[in-house]
């Protein structure tokens, strides 16, 4: 299962007292260090002032609460995968190579003012986390900030476009789960075809694996 508990989905009724949230009014978001995790929390602003806790809080940020739009409103046909999409399944996907990448696709989803950064933190191991809220439906995500070199950013932005293109496929965990070759075969091995109908064909590197006792092909 994916590891999502650095995406935190923004609740429609107040964590304290379980009434509902109302449009466009104030709300305080709250993340909590679960030791396991985070755990969120979505509040009247003076729910959250009067609750009585003997935890602190892991971040905090004011926000404004936005009803989600009506059924029909969300019926938009979605012919690629959007950045924002993009971002939740690498954020879930919690693999450590491609955190440069997550990274830099907040940076690029915050200026094109889909995200919004609402807090860092700085952790007791000297990592940085930062929070981002998604402006139109409240989602948190917390992403570790890498501290990219200035020259390093332009090769992840070009990996982060490539992934968006469909250029570039994900680490995704249709891998990670693949069956292993079956023992004591010399059968060789399939690839897989592509993922969709319009799949690239994908350049293969050229396989320089020496035969033992294969003579070097003309
Ligand atoms: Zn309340």
């Amino acid at each position: 299962m994916a590891q999502d508990w650095n995406i935190k989905s923004r609740g429609h009724v107040c964590s304290v007292c379980g009434r509902p949230l109302e449009d466009k009014c104030p709300v305080t978001s709250v993340l909590r260090d679960s030791g396991n995790g985070y755990e969120r929390m979505d509040c009247h602003p003076e729910c959250w002032n009067t609750l009585e806790r003997d935890w602190e809080p892991f971040s905090l940020w004011e926000g404004v609460y936005t009803a989600p739009p009506p059924p029909d409103a969300r019926k938009e046909p979605v012919k690629k995968e959007t950045a924002g999409e993009l971002l939740r399944k690498l954020v879930a996907l919690d693999d450590p190579e491609m955190k440069n990448a997550v990274y830099v696709l907040a940076v690029m989803l915050e200026r094109s003012k889909i995200l919004v950064e609402r807090d860092s933190r700085e952790l007791p191991d000297g990592t940085v986390r930062r929070i981002y809220e998604d402006r139109k439906n409240g989602d948190s995500f917390v992403i570790l900030d890498p501290r990219l070199r200035l020259d390093a950013i332009g090769s992840v932005q070009r990996q982060v476009v490539a992934l968006l293109g469909g250029t570039e496929a994900l680490p995704g965990p249709g891998r990670k789960d693949a069956p292993p070759p079956p023992a004591g075969t010399d059968a060789p091995q399939q690839q897989p075809a592509g993922t969709g109908t319009d799949a690239q064909p994908q350049p293969q590197p050229p396989q320089t694996e020496a035969k033992p006792g294969g003579a070097p092909e003309p």
